[in-house]
């Protein structure tokens, strides 16, 4: 079974046990289709749609290793709808260290000793 398989076996379970936002307690959808849908009180699972999340830095070397993040990762999930899923996706970026995303664009301040002055 592969990974999406069992994202939607853990979406699907999450919903039978909780429909509602963990957030906005709004009543989710339940996109069983293999169909994008695209609304706002779509079920999404936490984090699955975050680029920032810690585990994406894991190193995931050995077998053992892997299997302990899928159970980390499966154990922490929750059901979250798109809207509130996404708006947490942005304070993250917000909250994100200056300085990091600085490294990331290679974009540094005037003042900054690695600033580069646009031509
Ligand atoms: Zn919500």
């Amino acid at each position: 079974m592969g990974t999406l398989e069992r994202m939607k076996r853990r979406k699907e379970y999450l919903y039978k046990k909780n429909p509602f936002c963990r957030l906005c307690k709004v009543r989710m959808f339940l996109n069983l289709t293999s169909k994008n849908i695209n609304r706002d009180d779509l079920a999404t699972i936490e984090h699955e749609n975050n680029k920032y999340h810690p585990e994406e830095r894991l190193k995931l070397t050995t077998k053992e290793e892997s299997i302990r993040a899928q159970k980390f990762r499966e154990g922490r999930t929750e059901l979250l709808c798109k809207k509130c899923n996404s708006s947490i996706a942005d304070e993250e970026t917000k909250q994100r260290p200056i300085k990091d995303l600085w490294d990331r664009s290679g974009a540094y301040p005037r003042g900054h000793p690695r600033h580069k002055p646009r031509k």
